[in-house]
Order: C-alpha cells, then structure tokens, then sequence
C-alpha cells in the first residue's frame, strides 16, 4: 500500500529535505531561483500523461538554452508525489524517500552524472 500524504505535507517534507543541504550550496541554488515543484496529478497506468515511467521518483529541468530568451527556463526539481508514494509504507519511509529524491536532484542541478554520485552516497 502507498503511504499517501496531503500535497502540503509533501511539501513539508520536500522542504526538510532541503534544509538538510548545506548552506553554501543552498544559497547558490536560491541564488539561481532553483524552485522544487511537486507534481501530485499523476494516476494509474504505466506511464503518465506526459509519458514519465512510474519508476522516475523526480527529474530535474536544466533550463539554459533558449534561443528566444536571454534568461532562458527556469530550473526546477520536480517530485512525483505519487510515484514516491508507491514506494513508501510508512512516514518514515517516505521521509527518507523524498531526501533522497531531493538530494538526488540537487546534485544533478550542481552537474553530477550518475557516475560521480556511484563515489558518494547519493545513490540512485
Ligand atoms: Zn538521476
């Protein structure tokens, strides 16, 4: 069964999650006006509507490079309440869960490959 939390709770806990950052590293990400986006609309099937596979707990948009635009797209974190639910029995679990997904994000946003973060603990 899904631990489900409200969306305000999720983003309770998303927000933990960030505290737990350093804050040299979590003024350079206020800095770039980094925001985290919860996503909580995605129901049933195998893939959502926009075609994220259930197993993508969260995934991080690099903004950057448009042509039309000198300050180009915002760069975000987004979550997938819902998918992290799945995963999660327990608030604990869920907890864990969302900072891991977090710190996940945030060291790709800091330019981490998979590779590097095999050295640290930032699995996943
Ligand atoms: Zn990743």
């Amino acid at each position: 069964m899904p631990f489900h939390v409200s969306a305000d709770e999720f983003e309770r806990i998303a927000g933990e999650a960030l505290n737990s950052i350093p804050e040299p590293l979590r003024a350079r990400m206020d800095a770039d006006n980094l925001m985290i986006t919860v996503r909580s609309d995605t129901g049933g099937g195998d893939a959502d509507e926009e075609g994220v596979d259930q197993h993508v707990l969260g995934y991080f948009e690099g903004g950057g490079e448009s042509t039309f635009s000198a300050f180009g797209y915002p760069k975000r974190i987004v979550l997938m309440q819902q998918h992290i639910e799945r995963w999660c029995r327990t608030r604990a679990e869920l907890v864990a869960q969302v900072t891991d997904t977090v710190l996940h994000e945030v060291a790709h946003y800091f330019g981490m490959s998979h590779d590097d973060m095999r050295t640290t603990r930032l699995r996943r």
